[in-house]
């Protein structure tokens, strides 16, 4: 039997530790952190993760901006509000939900982000200082699960870590995490041969694929620990992760489940980001 890694109940220490720190802060140096959110558009998932972290502003405490524009918003207007966001004092954290309608060069307007302020850790300057080992914001679900393992006494040192996926938000900036933590790292994808033999290796795994249900009891060594990032939906609407978790439990000493695992510790890391933008002035 695992331990079930309660991603939700860590989520809300995070986050009543940030709330605590929060009134040492506006008390002791008269900061108050605040985050602004950008959506262009009306993506129905996107609406519900501004929505989200909005809410857990609020409850952390912060300054919270929500700026909602129409999908036709044009790519010039989109960079003046960024300028605006980037010279307001009052705001330490900015985040432009992604993805972006097609008109919009993603790229740019996440580089036209100032990096302190970039608190999803995607500007090319937060990924480089990830790189050359001298971080300064990381991408926030990737950090949430270094910040459960840590919670939870896992150690990382000499372990191998076995991560499927390697987008840019996720499964890239976790092997260097990971890497800079002294594990040793293999990052898999679609082009890996033979999967199976390569995931039975790990101590630690790591699903970040987007796959319903891909990693099988067969792919997983027995006491490994296993982290689900995937969040899928079956064709009858139910939340699926990218691990068979009936087969998978069993053999795992340590699993994340889906929901409740590592889905709620994006946004608490987003609030841990966004504090320290306002805390490092
Ligand atoms: P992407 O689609 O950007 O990347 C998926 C990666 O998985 C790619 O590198 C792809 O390989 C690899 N992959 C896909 N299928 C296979 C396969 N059969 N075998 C081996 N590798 C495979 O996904 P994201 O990183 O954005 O997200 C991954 C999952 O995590 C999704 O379910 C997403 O919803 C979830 N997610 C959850 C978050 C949260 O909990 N807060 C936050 C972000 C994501 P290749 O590069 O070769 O195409």
């Amino acid at each position: 039997m695992a331990v079930i890694i309660d991603g939700k109940s860590v989520a809300e220490q995070v986050r009543s530790e940030i709330r605590e720190r929060t009134l040492l802060l506006k008390e002791g140096r008269g900061i108050q952190p605040g985050l602004a959110v950008v959506l262009v558009g009306d993506d129905p998932a996107s609406r519900i993760y501004v929505r989200g972290k909005k809410a857990a502003c609020e409850q952390a405490g912060f300054l919270s901006r929500e700026l909602i524009f129409p999908a036709e918003l044009k790519e010039s207007d989109l960079l003046g509000v960024i300028s605006e966001l980037n010279n307001d004092d009052r705001i330490h954290g900015i985040l432009v939900q992604l993805p972006l309608p097609k008109h919009l060069d993603s790229d740019r307007i996440v580089e036209s982000i100032e990096p302190r302020k970039d608190v999803d850790g995607f500007h090319p300057w937060n990924v480089g200082k990830l790189f050359s080992g001298t971080a300064y914001h990381m991408s926030c679900t990737p950090l949430g699960i270094i910040e459960l393992l840590d919670r939870y006494h896992i150690g990382i040192e000499g372990k191998e870590a076995v991560i499927v996926g390697r987008s840019a938000i996720v499964g890239k900036p976790l092997a260097m995490m990971l890497l800079s933590r002294h594990a040793t790292v293999t990052v898999c994808h679609t082009r890996t041969r033979e999967l199976a033999e390569v995931t039975r290796r790990a101590d630690i795994l790591v699903a970040a694929a987007g796959q319903p249900e891909m990693i099988r009891g067969s792919m997983v060594k027995e006491g490994a620990v296993v982290i689900d990032v995937g969040i899928n939906r079956s064709p009858e609407g139910k939340l699926l992760g990218d691990v068979a978790f009936r087969e998978v439990e069993p053999l795992a000493s340590h699993i994340t489940p889906v929901p409740g695992g590592v889905g709620p510790m994006t946004i608490a890391m987003l609030m841990v980001n966004t504090f320290n933008a306002a805390n490092r002035l």
